[in-house]
């Protein structure tokens, strides 16, 4: 059963992941594929399969965006919503970009279209 004693480093462009204790001092550690420093995603994250070359393009927009998995009170809570595929992204690419609101605000939200939300806002 995965705790959140150990988090997510990833290597998007390779995909790549290995978990590591959370905390840990010093740099992150280098991917084995290509030896740039890999990225701590966070221990909620749910690694994308290898062939998922989708699922991972979603992940690194996801990341380039700032945003994290992090472990958010008990774990059931998880780090909220993240969308998993490239229409996800895109779709919420443009809701920020019609309604002004940060790209990783909207990657976040779980349904940026929602008649409640930003994006129904009157111009
Ligand atoms: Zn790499």
């Amino acid at each position: 059963m995965p705790g959140i004693r150990s988090t997510h480093f990833v290597c998007p462009p390779c995909r790549t992941a290995l978990k590591r204790p959370v905390g840990q001092p010093g740099p992150p550690p280098p991917c084995a594929h290509c030896g740039h420093p890999m990225t701590d995603a966070g221990p909620q994250l749910a690694v994308p399969p290898r062939r998922d070359a989708d699922g991972w393009a979603a992940l690194a927009a996801v990341l380039e965006a700032g945003l994290r998995f992090p472990a958010i009170g008990c774990e059931a809570d998880g780090p909220g919503y993240r969308p998993r595929t490239m229409r996800e992204v895109e779709e919420r690419r443009t809701a920020a970009h019609r309604t002004g609101r940060p790209v990783a605000e909207m990657l976040a939200t779980r349904d940026p279209w929602d008649e409640d939300g930003p994006a129904h806002a009157p111009a």
